[in-house]
C-alpha cells in the first residue's frame, strides 16, 4: 500500500467479493443486499460515509438525528450489513473487567473507567432506541455469564473481580462472582470452576441495521450506493475530494471512514493500526420436535485448555456462538491480515461440532449440531482502541473504525460523538466519547513504531478475555 501526493490508494484492502452466508443474513430482510438511490452515482456530496456496516449507518443516523442539511452519500463495496456486522455472534456485551485492568495500567483508573462507563452506557441506549423505534431485531436483555474451567484462570479471574471492586467502581455492584460447586450450578457448563455474571443483551445485528437502513434512506438527504467500492482519495485543488470508485468519481466536501477491517485501503497510515483479522461464528439447533434446556442468557466459555467462546442463546430455542481463537492461533495465515471471507477458517471449522454437548448440562442427547457457520473479518486495533475522529492531516477526513470483535457495545455513541463533531464542529472531548478512542498521529506512529500494544491481537487480558 502507498500513498504519494496526498493519494490514498490501496487495491489489496477490499472486501471479497463473494462472502459466504450467514445465518442473520438468511433470516433477515435482503433487500438492501443489492440496492442503489439512484441509478448513476452522484456528482458531488457533501458528506461521504464509506461502508454500510454498523458504524456507517449508525454515524448517517446520527447526522440526521443532529439535523445536518447535508447530503449524503453512502458507498457500500458490498451489500448493505455484508461486513463483520452481518456476521458477528450477536452479543451485546459491555466489558466492565476484561481489559479494563490494562487500560488501567496504560492510562490511569479515570481513562479506564470511562471505556467501561462508556460500553456499559449501550446496553440502555440501545434498549431505548429499539424499543422507540419498534425495531424487530431479537433484542434480549439478560445476564452475561461468564465461565472458567481452568482451576489456575479462575483463581486468577477471582483476584482480578477482587482488585476491580477494591477500586470502588460502582458498575461493579452488577457483578456476581462465584466459585466452587455454585460456578457449575449457576452457568450450568459442565466443569466450571468459577463464573461471573452481569448485565448485557443479545439482538440480531443484521435485522437492526437493515431497519437502521430503512430509517436514514426515508430521508431524500441520503443516497445509498451497493456494490460500489471506494478505491482512492484525491483532494480537489478547489476543495474537498474526488472519490474514485468502480463506477465513476464522486466529489466531497467531508468523507467518513467507517469501513472498520479495509480502511488501510483508503487510509494507507493506518496499515498498522488496523488489521484485518478473521473470526469463525455458527448458528446450533437440535432436530425438530426436540427440545433443549433454553439459555437465556449469553455466555463467555473458557475451556479447561483456556479456548474461549461467547454464545448467545435465542427465544427460538437456537444458539449462536462463535470464537475458538486459541486453536487457530498459530495458524497465522488462516487469519491475520486477511480479508476472505468466503471461506472459513481451517483450523477451526469443527470446533462447534457437538459443542453443547460438550459444554452444558441436560445437551447430552439433545440432537443438537451446527446448522451454518461462517468467517468474518474484523478490524484488530493495534492498541486495542477503536480510531474516532479527524484522521491527521487530512482535513475533512473523519475515521470511525477498528473495533476489534468488540463493535457491538462501543459504535453506537462513538457514532453519536462522531456525528456532534461534524455537525455541529464540536471538540472530540465534547462528544462523549472516551478519550483514548481518539485518533491521533501519535497512535498512528505508535504502531508504526511498533511500541506498546503488542500481544493484544487476539491476546488475552489478564482476566482472560479476549475482545469478542
Ligand atoms: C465472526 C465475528 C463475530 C463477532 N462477534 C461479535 C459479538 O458477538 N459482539 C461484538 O460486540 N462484536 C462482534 N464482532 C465484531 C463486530 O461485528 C464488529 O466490531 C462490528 O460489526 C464492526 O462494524 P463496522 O461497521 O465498523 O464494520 P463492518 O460491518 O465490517 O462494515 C464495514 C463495511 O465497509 C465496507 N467496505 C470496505 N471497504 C470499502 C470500500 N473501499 N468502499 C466501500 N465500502 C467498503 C464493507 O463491505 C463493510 O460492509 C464479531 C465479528 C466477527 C467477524
Amino acid at each position: 500500500m502507498t500513498a504519494t501526493n496526498g493519494v490514498s490508494k490501496a487495491p489489496g484492502c477490499i472486501p471479497a467479493p463473494n462472502p459466504g452466508q450467514t445465518f442473520w443474513q438468511q433470516d433477515g430482510n435482503i433487500e438492501f443486499s443489492d440496492y442503489r438511490s439512484t441509478e448513476t452515482l452522484p456528482e458531488q456530496t457533501d458528506i461521504l460515509i464509506i461502508g454500510a456496516g454498523y458504524a456507517g449507518t449508525s454515524t448517517a443516523y446520527h447526522l440526521l438525528a443532529e439535523g445536518t442539511k447535508n447530503s449524503i452519500t453512502i458507498l457500500e463495496a458490498r451489500g448493505v450489513c455484508s461486513g463483520a456486522t452481518g456476521r458477528n455472534g450477536g452479543h451485546l456485551r459491555p466489558d466492565l473487567y476484561g481489559h479494563i485492568p490494562t487500560y488501567i495500567e496504560r492510562a490511569g483508573l479515570e481513562a479506564a473507567v470511562e471505556i467501561a462507563e462508556f460500553e456499559i452506557a449501550h446496553v440502555p441506549a440501545m434498549k431505548k432506541f429499539i424499543r422507540e423505534q419498534g425495531i424487530d431485531c431479537d433484542f434480549n436483555l439478560c445476564r452475561s455469564i461468564d465461565v472458567w474451567c481452568n482451576e489456575q484462570s479462575a483463581q486468577n479471574a477471582k483476584t482480578v473481580y477482587g482488585q476491580m471492586v477494591a477500586h470502588g467502581l460502582s458498575y461493579m455492584e452488577d457483578v456476581v462472582f462465584y466459585t466452587g460447586k455454585e460456578a457449575e450450578g449457576i452457568s450450568g457448563v459442565k466443569g466450571a470452576k468459577a463464573c461471573a455474571s452481569y448485565t448485557a443483551a443479545s439482538m440480531s445485528p443484521y435485522k437492526f441495521i437493515i431497519h437502521l437502513t430503512k430509517l436514514i434512506l426515508a430521508s431524500e438527504q441520503v443516497n445509498l450506493q451497493t456494490h460500489t467500492p471506494a478505491v482512492s482519495i484525491l483532494p480537489d485543488p478547489s476543495g474537498g475530494y474526488t472519490v474514485d470508485t468502480s463506477r465513476g468519481k464522486i466529489h466531497a466536501d467531508t468523507i467518513i471512514h467507517a469501513n472498520n477491517a479495509y480502511v488501510s485501503g483508503l487510509l494507507p497510515e493506518y496499515e498498522k493500526n488496523i488489521i484485518p483479522c478473521k473470526g469463525i461464528a455458527c448458528h446450533i439447533a437440535v432436530p425438530d420436535g426436540t427440545k433443549a434446556p433454553l439459555l437465556n442468557n449469553s455466555y463467555i466459555n473458557r475451556t479447561e485448555d483456556n479456548t474461549l467462546s461467547y454464545l448467545i442463546g435465542r427465544n427460538d430455542g437456537g444458539i449462536v456462538v462463535g470464537g475458538a481463537a486459541a486453536k487457530f492461533k498459530p495458524f497465522k495465515y488462516q487469519w491475520y491480515n486477511n480479508v476472505d471471507d468466503s471461506i472459513l477458517i481451517d483450523a477451526a471449522k469443527d470446533y462447534y461440532n457437538d459443542y453443547m454437548q460438550r459444554t452444558y448440562h441436560g445437551w447430552d442427547n439433545s440432537g443438537a449440531a451446527v446448522r451454518q457457520i461462517w468467517s468474518g473479518v474484523m478490524g484488530y486495533s493495534y492498541d486495542s482502541h477503536p480510531h474516532i475522529g479527524s484522521v491527521p492531516n487530512k482535513p475533512g477526513q473523519y475515521i470511525n473504525a477498528g473495533f476489534n470483535g468488540h463493535g457491538m457495545p462501543v459504535i453506537w455513541l462513538s457514532a453519536k460523538g462522531l456525528a456532534k463533531m461534524i455537525a455541529h464542529g464540536a471538540p472530540f472531548e465534547k462528544c462523549g466519547i472516551p478519550r483514548l478512542f481518539q485518533t491521533s498521529q501519535l497512535r498512528i506512529d505508535r504502531a508504526q513504531n511498533g511500541t506498546e500494544g503488542k500481544g493484544d491481537i487476539l491476546g488475552t487480558a489478564s482476566f482472560g478475555a479476549t475482545k469478542q
